[in-house]
């Protein structure tokens, strides 16, 4: 008998999308063992943890107890990879199981990644193994303590059954919430398939689920766009306050909420350099630190392309409208980062725009000529602010250089106390996330949920976790693509 499972889902995407949704169910788990629940987001989703963590729960986390009423489907959605259009991508591992209520009432996909082979897996297992699908976790939960938006993460299942890479692991399933999962590549499938009345379907989705101001717009498609590429022009601007390298800015990688989604070979930068990339299929460095913006902006032309038909009837009024409205992307993504790392220095809210874009710039230079930690460098200047300057100097070996430099930031009255505020202490640093992966695949899951906690407070710096706060023995680190 299958025991049941109390969760109502919502079926909202397939009917409204039903041409982009392929009925279909999770493949079974020989041997279900959660590994890790999120419990303040099962909280906030109004969900049991007891039930959660009981045989219904688990199957329900897996994919293999659908509750009543829900119609899990696996979601077409088309891309270009590394600047190449595929047409048809999709959830080739992963199933968006339905909607749930969220906690401001906008429903919430909730979707599994792992879950087994689907018509769009394109010769691959459909498989998840345990490392990259708690990599996730640990930095979507991260990533949200820091108040980026995200996709999050509700839990991680070992399955049971092994996963075949360049080794045997230990397979699992990750839970994952997102305010949806339309992506610039949904709009590219739906364009693709010629059918304007699904192009403007899922278009109306997207405004209703994440743009709704753009309904009262005039041109209520061409305020979605505008919309979106704020959204992703003010996310991909919160990513380079931290360091966060994403990996894989692919279309289909790039969503329309402007929620970060798909943790595969993200990384966070430490020693300051733009050229700074992580994922061993991005050869060229396409997605490097320094080009984020550029790719966000690429991503976006795309979108545009797509969405082209329904901003005019006339293609030529289209294009110049859509021209027009990327045009805003750099503005404002320059306005964002500036007004983050305003904050970063504690700048004081009178000073000249102008002046302090250089103080920045000449900082990113010292960071950049002496690969200074990004994370730690901006807490060591706040106890500079604070009269201790040993703490910054020590990082750097042009010491003319940062004394020239302090002075000048110094004669500012940086507020020290902001700065901690925006500043984290501690974020998911490459080696100790690898070092929890490990150890997990090894089946202790204590490093992973350990790491959790501090990152869940990255900006509340606590004594006795020093080993957190410090950058990695650095050398070359790489990071893989789907595994
Ligand atoms: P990503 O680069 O992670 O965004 O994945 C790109 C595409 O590859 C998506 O359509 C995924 O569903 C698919 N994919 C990735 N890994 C697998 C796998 N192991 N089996 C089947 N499809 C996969
Ligand atoms: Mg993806
Ligand atoms: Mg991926």
């Amino acid at each position: 008998v299958t025991p049941g499972v109390s969760v109502v889902l919502g079926t909202r995407f397939a009917t409204a999308l039903p041409e982009m949704a392929v009925p279909w169910q999770a493949v079974e788990t020989p041997a279900p063992r959660l590994l890790v629940l999120n419990e303040p987001l099962a909280a906030e989703l109004g969900l049991d943890p007891e039930e959660l963590r009981g045989p219904a729960g688990v199957g329900l986390l897996t994919g293999t107890v659908v509750p009543e009423g829900a119609r899990p489907v696996a979601q077409a959605y088309a891309g270009h990879q590394f600047g190449y259009y595929n047409p048809r991508l999709g959830d080739g591992r992963a199933l968006l199981l339905g909607e749930l209520p969220g906690a401001d009432g906008r429903p919430v996909d909730l979707h599994l990644k792992g879950s087994g082979a689907t018509p769009f897996s394109r010769g691959g297992d459909g498989l998840a193994a345990v490392g990259p699908m708690l990599r996730e976790y640990v930095v979507s939960e991260a990533m949200h303590a820091l108040g980026i938006p995200t996709t999050r993460s509700l839990a991680v299942v070992a399955t049971g059954r092994p996963v075949r890479r360049e080794t045997l692991l230990p397979g699992a399933v990750l839970a994952r919430v997102a305010a949806s999962h339309l992506r610039v590549g949904s709009a590219q499938y739906a364009r693709a398939t010629g059918d304007d009345d699904l192009l403007r379907r899922l278009a109306d989705e997207a405004i209703d689920r994440h743009h709704p101001a753009s309904a009262d717009a005039g041109n209520r498609y061409l305020a979605l766009y505008e919309a979106v590429v704020a959204a992703q022009a003010d996310l991909v601007a919160r990513w380079m306050l931290v360091g966060f390298v994403h990996g894989v800015m692919n279309t289909d990688n790039v969503t329309l909420s402007g929620e970060t989604i798909d943790y595969g070979p993200c990384a966070f930068m430490e020693g300051y350099d733009p050229d700074t990339w992580f994922s061993s299929v991005d050869e060229g460095g396409r997605y490097r630190y320094g080009n984020q913006p550029l790719a966000a902006e690429w991503d976006l032309a795309r979108l545009a392309e797509a969405l082209l038909p329904l901003f005019a009837d006339e293609q030529e009024q289209a294009v110049a409208l859509a021209v027009e409205a990327l045009g805003r992307f750099r503005p404002r993504y320059e306005a964002a980062l500036l007004a983050g790392w305003r904050a970063k220095l504690g700048l004081p809210a009178g000073l000249d725009d102008e002046v302090a874009r250089v103080l920045v710039d000449d900082w990113l230079a010292l960071l950049q000529a002496n690969r200074v930690d990004l994370t730690s460098s901006a807490r060591a200047l706040s106890a500079a602010a604070r009269g201790d300057a040993e703490p910054v100097r020590e990082l750097v070996l042009d010491l003319a250089g940062i004394d020239a430099w302090l002075e000048r930031w110094r004669a500012l009255a940086p507020d020290a106390d902001a700065m901690d505020r925006v500043n984290p202490v501690y974020v998911p640093r490459n080696h100790l996330v690898e070092e929890a992966l490990a150890a997990a695949t090894a089946g202790d899951t204590g490093p992973v949920e350990r790491l959790v906690e501090v990152v869940r407070r990255p900006f509340d710096e606590r004594p006795g976790l020093e080993r957190y706060a410090a950058p990695g023995p650095g050398g070359p680190f790489v990071t893989f693509c789907g595994t």
